[in-house]
C-alpha cells in the first residue's frame, strides 16, 4: 500500500540527527532550483520533536512529499492565509486539510467561542449550547431526525457503524476499497498493529461500480449492517471522481431492500458543498451520516446524524470521550452553521474554486501543459497528464509553495468563504510563475 511505504520513508528520515542531512532528506522529494525558502525554525522544531514524539510527527503529517518547500509547522493563521513559525505567509489552499470553511479565525466564530470560554469549557453537564446545536443539525440536514456529537470524524464513522449494526444485529459492512473513513483498525489506510479479525466483517466493493456492490452484498447475505460510502472519490494519489447519480440510487435501493444502513461520509465534503448534505444534489438521503472536518471551522467537533428508524438503535449504543461535551466547540459550530447559512459563504467558496481552476486551466495551456483539475471546485485537485508517479506534479507544487501558495501534490484542496477574487487572482500570479519555472527546466 503506498501509504505504508510512504510511513518508512519517513521512519527513515526520522533517523537523521543533523539539521543540514534533514534538509537534504526534506529535499528528496523536491528539486535543488526552489527558491530557497527561510525554514530554521520549522527545522529546528522537527529536529527536537524527534527526540520526543515518535518519527516526530503522525498520521497524514507524517507522509513526506507533501513538499520540501512546505513547512511543517505554522505560528497563525487569518482568513485565508497561514504564516510558518519563520514568517512565511502562504495563501491558503489546505483550509488546515478541511476544517477551516469561513477562514482562519473568523471573528463570528471567535466571539462565540471566547464567550463560552468565559464560562467554562468541561461542566459536569452537557452545557445548552449542545440542544442548540442540535436542533441547528436536525433542522439543517435533510435526512437528520437526531444528532448525536463526538470529537474527530472517526468517532463519527466508528459510531454509525455501531449503530448500524445495533439496529441490525448483523455485522457485514461493506466500504469502497481505497476509500479513507478515520484512522480506527477498523479503517485505518495503514494496517501495522490491526489484526484480521479487526477487519473480519469488512468487505470492499470499487466506487461508482454498482455491480460490485451487489456482488459484496451477496457474500454479505443476511449479514449486511451497513454500506458507508464517501459522496465523491477523494481517494489520495488519484484523480477526484463525481458520484454517478446511478450508483448512489443504486446504493439506496439495495440498503433499503436489504435493511441495511446507508452511511455517508460526509467528513471531507460536509458543509462545504451542500448544507442539507452531500448528496442531496443527487436526491439520494443516507441512513446516517458522519460529520467533521468544516463543521465548526477548525474548532474539534464531529456529529453524527441520523433517521428516525435508527434513533433506539444510537440510544441503545454506548459512544463519548473525555471532551466530547466541552461547550466551546459546539459554540463554534452554532456559529459556523449559522453563518453558512445565513450568508453566501456557500457560493463564494464555489466561485472562489471555479476562478482558481479557470484560471489554472488557462496557465497550464498557455505554458504549454496538460494538466487533469478533478472534484468539486470547492475541493479542487491539479494532476499534470501522464504524470503518475506524481513527479512533475509535485515540481510544480513545490514551486508554488516556494511561491507562497499552499498547495498538495495529491491530497485534495480545499477553498474556504474567505477567499476573494483578489486572493484568487493573486494566487494566479505566483501560479504562473510556478508553470513558467517549470517550462524553464
Ligand atoms: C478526515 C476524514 C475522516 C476522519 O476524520 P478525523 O477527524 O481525522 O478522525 C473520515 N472520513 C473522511 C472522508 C475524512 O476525510
Amino acid at each position: 500500500m503506498s501509504e505504508m511505504s510512504e510511513m518508512s520513508e519517513i521512519g527513515e528520515i526520522g533517523e537523521i540527527g543533523e539539521v543540514s542531512e534533514v534538509s537534504e532528506a526534506n529535499a528528496m522529494n523536491t528539486v535543488n532550483t526552489v527558491n530557497a525558502v527561510n525554514n530554521k525554525n520549522d527545522l529546528r522544531l522537527a529536529e527536537r520533536s524527534r527526540v520526543v514524539i515518535p518519527g516526530g510527527i503522525y498520521g497524514h503529517m507524517a507522509v513526506p512529499g507533501f513538499s520540501g518547500t512546505l513547512p511543517q509547522y505554522m505560528a497563525y493563521g487569518d482568513g485565508c492565509r497561514v504564516t510558518d513559525t519563520d514568517g512565511n505567509t502562504f495563501i491558503d489552499f489546505l483550509c488546515g486539510w478541511g476544517p477551516v470553511v469561513l477562514g482562519h479565525r473568523h471573528p463570528a466564530v471567535q466571539r462565540a467561542v471566547d464567550e463560552q470560554l468565559a464560562r467554562g469549557d468541561c461542566l459536569n453537564g452537557a452545557p445548552p449550547v449542545m440542544v442548540e446545536l442540535a436542533e441547528l443539525l436536525v433542522d439543517t440536514v435533510a435526512h437528520a431526525d437526531w444528532a448525536l456529537l463526538a470529537k474527530n470524524g472517526t468517532d463519527a464513522t466508528t459510531a454509525s457503524v455501531t449503530i448500524a449494526r445495533a439496529a441490525t444485529g448483523r455485522r457485514k459492512v461493506l466500504m469502497a476499497r481505497g476509500s479513507y473513513h478515520g484512522a480506527a483498525p477498523w479503517c485505518t489506510p495503514v494496517t501495522e498493529g490491526v489484526t484480521p479479525e479487526d477487519r473480519a466483517h469488512l468487505d470492499y466493493f470499487e466506487f461508482n461500480d454498482l455491480e460490485s456492490v451487489r456482488a459484496a452484498a451477496a457474500r454479505a447475505g443476511d449479514d449486511l449492517a451497513a454500506v458507508v460510502v464517501c459522496p465523491h472519490r477523494q481517494d489520495v494519489h488519484r484523480d477526484q471522481e463525481l458520484t454517478d447519480q446511478g450508483f448512489a440510487r443504486g446504493l439506496r435501493e439495495l440498503c433499503d431492500r436489504t435493511g441495511a444502513a446507508l452511511i455517508l461520509d460526509d467528513v471531507r465534503c460536509g458543509f462545504r458543498l451542500d448544507l442539507a448534505g452531500s448528496w442531496e444534489p443527487l436526491g439520494v438521503r443516507p441512513d446516517l451520516s458522519a460529520w467533521s472536518k468544516a463543521i465548526a471551522n477548525g474548532y474539534a467537533l464531529a456529529a453524527v446524524t441520523g433517521t428516525d428508524a435508527l434513533r433506539d438503535a444510537a440510544k441503545r449504543i454506548y459512544t463519548t470521550g473525555s471532551f466530547w461535551f466541552s461547550a466551546a466547540s459546539m459554540a463554534a459550530a452554532v456559529a459556523t452553521l449559522t453563518e453558512l447559512r445565513e450568508t453566501d459563504a456557500l457560493e463564494r467558496i464555489a466561485r472562489a474554486g471555479r476562478r482558481l481552476r479557470e484560471g489554472l486551466a488557462a496557465q497550464a495551456s498557455a505554458h504549454g501543459f496538460e494538466v487533469i483539475q478533478s472534484g468539486p471546485v470547492q475541493m479542487p485537485l491539479l494532476r499534470f497528464a501522464g504524470d503518475d508517479d506524481f513527479s512533475l506534479t509535485r515540481r510544480w507544487t513545490d514551486e508554488a509553495g516556494a511561491r507562497g501558495v499552499y498547495v498538495h501534490p495529491y491530497h485534495n484542496w480545499f477553498l474556504g468563504a474567505s477567499h476573494t477574487d483578489a486572493d484568487i487572482d493573486e494566487a494566479l500570479e505566483r501560479t504562473d510563475g510556478a508553470f513558467a519555472a517549470l517550462t524553464r527546466r
